[in-house]
């Protein structure tokens, strides 16, 4: 998504907004930023699917008259001041069912990938493409994927971001984009540990909140801020744990297929403690 923002710090005006695949943690709600921006392209993966949310995204682009584009390699759509985004996947022919490990599913590994290039800076943003995408079609193809910046595959999933992606990418910095305490143990700790030993500096929005990145387009002058610092029991290379083990099963894990989330460690232990006063104050042993 690029666009710019009014002096409230809000944005008014997208001139792409990039639909990597159809899945509600990426275009959820993508409905009411279309009826409430105004949106100049959407660029979407094309992969067909039947929620609810992907049928009101496709509306509000409809309703809007908004020109909307089916990603393929080659396109490039320029954001101004020489800002360039470029369309690396999905590369044909499409991953299908049969093609993927269990586990995987063709939303995920057919994404959008793209790569943003302003003078010396460079960003890939990889949807939640594993690393079959990674493999199977980045780099057979011999895509441009080094770049100074990455923004993790599938929110820091063990199944992408492999080690051969890293070391031909090449990054700087990476983002990671995961839920506080989300269930499917993003981001995980093999993926923590490979950009580790690739020596990539690495920003969490689950510790940091929101990641800002500016540049003048000039070689090493990416400064990133971030809406927080880290807390003492945060520990940026730590990874989380999964609630259930998707190694065994095809498709598409979904929120609800997933027991509910642990409590934070703080709340738990406060909570405890309220429950051990209150029994306390039952008991009358205060
Ligand atoms: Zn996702």
């Amino acid at each position: 998504m690029a666009g710019s923002r009014r002096g409230c710090g809000c944005v008014d005006h997208i001139d792409l907004l990039v639909a990597t695949h159809p899945h509600a943690d990426h275009i959820g709600a993508a409905d009411e930023v279309i009826r409430g921006t105004n949106v100049g392209n959407v660029l979407y993966s094309g992969v067909p699917h039947t929620t609810k949310n992907y049928e009101d995204f496709l509306k509000a682009v409809d309703e809007k008259n908004i020109n909307l584009v089916r990603a393929e390699p080659g396109q490039s759509f320029e954001l101004g001041g020489g800002a360039l985004i470029r369309v690396l996947a999905p590369i044909a022919p499409l991953f299908t069912r049969e093609d993927l490990r269990s586990g995987g599913n063709e939303p995920n590994a057919n994404s959008v990938v793209a790569r943003l290039d302003y003078g010396d800076f460079s960003m890939l943003l990889t949807g939640d493409a594993e690393e079959q995408t990674e493999r199977e079609r980045l780099i057979k193809n011999g895509a441009n994927i080094r770049a100074t910046v990455l923004k993790v595959g599938h929110h820091g999933s063990k199944y992408a971001t492999s080690e051969d992606f890293l070391k031909r990418g090449e990054f700087k910095l990476a983002v990671i984009s995961a839920g506080m305490d989300n269930r499917y143990g993003h981001p995980s700790q093999e993926v923590l540990d490979r950009l580790k030993a690739a020596g990539v500096r690495v920003y969490r929005t689950d510790f940091q909140g929101e990641i800002l990145i500016s540049t003048r387009g000039q070689e090493g002058d990416a400064k990133v801020s971030t809406a927080r610092e880290p807390k003492p029991n945060e520990d940026m290379w730590a990874g989380r744990q999964a609630l259930r083990d998707d190694s065994a099963r095809r498709g598409f894990i979904d929120f609800g297929d997933l027991p509910p989330a642990p409590k934070p460690k703080d709340e738990a232990r406060s909570n405890s403690n309220r429950n051990a006063n209150a029994n306390a104050r039952r008991t009358g042993t205060r």
